[in-house]
């Protein structure tokens, strides 16, 4: 019995070194597999064989002919496998079929209504089965549906708990889907989900250890240790946005004072504006914004930022500064090997954010950590990491077997790219 599971995983680990090397390098002959994988001739044969079967890779055509009979070449099937994503949003929720390397095939949005649970979940059981309609014929492999949402859900991830974004508390979007559909269903904080499709499918590929920090109206954090999402002991990890910064700070919708997302979060930088504007502060900023300093935007204020403005750089860097507290925190507790910045706000100020914020965090992290590899780098999916990310909520199961155990050379591959120095 043992030795049979100890075949079985040494038979799965072959799977995915082959299926992952035939995904970077093909398409690829079965000679050049036997040579990059060092597996037997016969092993290679076997097992592509099954590949084959599964329809996770293709035979395309030969290749060239070093002598003998010229190669058939083999070439990775990414809509061999699909899933539905949903991201719920507050303007937006989009509902998409997505393939095994994170692209949409089908796409619809939908503005939610919010003022009305029943409604709401409603909506999301229309739109999903309006998408499943018309996947019908991308054929049957339709792994399941995963949802990435905001707020807080209970351990079980089935019911988004409370979302002062959306308004809600007490939705039972699991029950509601589950009634409506036979596939396996997988929900969980939107900010997790974008970790997660960072990940697999972004800028934390063959990173086992990384944070995926969000900007928006809010702050959040997505924390994967040793490969997986750290939900913590009930599930609620990765409120990154109510750390305090600042004892003293403006007040939070939790009840503290002071949290990073009152400090540091698109408000914040809105709210800094509209003081300078009215106490009449000579900016550029009002070059770009010319109605009441109450309806300023983010745009205005990057955009004097980038021609060097002092007063829309000093409004911004304050709040980055905070950001970048906060982030050295996280790299002292959690030791990332990489912290993904993402989200609206960070995606606007790019390439100001990133780098004020490497910045302070080089001023403000254990010296000890300069020594040692971690990198800052900015998202790679942007504005697609939501839905990309819900996908791989369904995806992550399956790709498991494929990803097995990140080897000694994917670690290096990791130094190989550090940043911060
Ligand atoms: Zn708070």
């Amino acid at each position: 019995m043992r030795r049979n599971a100890h075949a079985k995983i040494i038979k799965q680990m072959n799977i995915g070194t082959l299926l992952k090397n035939i995904r970077a390098h093909g398409p690829i002959s079965r000679a050049e597999l036997v040579k990059t994988t060092k597996l037997s001739p016969t092993t290679v044969s076997v097992l592509v064989e099954e590949l084959l079967q599964e329809g996770l890779v293709a035979e395309i055509g030969t290749g060239e002919s070093s002598g003998g009979r010229r190669p058939i070449l083999l070439e990775f099937q990414p809509t061999s496998r699909l899933a539905v994503g949903i991201a719920i949003g507050v303007k937006t929720t989009t509902i998409a079929v997505l393939d095994l390397d994170g692209k949409s095939l089908i796409t619809n949005s939908y503005t939610p209504d919010l003022s009305n649970p029943q409604v709401f979940l409603q909506d999301i059981v229309n739109y999903t089965k309006q998408i499943l309609d018309t996947s019908k014929n991308l054929g049957p492999n339709i792994l399941g549906i995963g949802v990435a949402t905001p707020g807080l859900l209970d351990p079980d991830k089935k019911n988004i708990l409370y979302s002062s974004s959306l308004g809600l508390t007490d939705v039972p979007l699991y029950d509601a889907l589950e009634r409506n559909f036979s596939l396996p269903i997988r929900i969980d904080n939107d900010t997790n989900a974008a970790a997660l499709g960072e990940k697999l499918m972004g800028a934390g590929q063959r990173i086992s250890d990384l944070i995926f920090v969000s900007v928006e109206t809010g702050i959040g954090a997505g924390i994967i240790i040793d490969n997986r999402i750290h939900g913590g002991a009930s599930g609620s990890a990765g409120e990154f946005g109510h750390t305090t910064v600042e004892p003293a700070g403006f007040p939070c919708k939790c009840g503290n004072r002071g949290c990073l997302g009152v400090m540091a979060a698109e408000p914040a930088i809105l709210n800094r504006a509209i003081q300078m504007l009215s106490i009449g502060a000579k900016t550029e900023i009002t070059t770009y914004h010319h109605g009441s300093p109450a309806q300023i935007t983010l745009e205005p204020i990057v955009r004097a930022a980038k021609h060097s403005d002092s007063v829309a750089l000093s409004i911004i860097n304050d709040c980055l500064d905070y950001l970048a507290i906060g982030i050295a925190n996280l790299i002292n507790m959690f030791d990332p090997a990489a912290i993904i910045l993402g989200g609206s706000t960070l995606e606007a100020l790019h390439p100001l954010g990133i780098e004020r914020v490497r910045s302070t965090v080089k001023k403000r992290v254990l010296p000890f950590h300069g020594q040692r590899t971690y990198s800052i780098i900015p998202s790679q999916l942007k504005d697609r990491v939501k839905i990309v990310g819900a996908s791989t909520l369904v995806f992550s199961e399956f790709l498991d077997y494929v990803d097995v155990l990140a080897t000694d050379e994917d670690r290096h591959h990791v130094d190989g790219y550090r940043i911060v120095d």
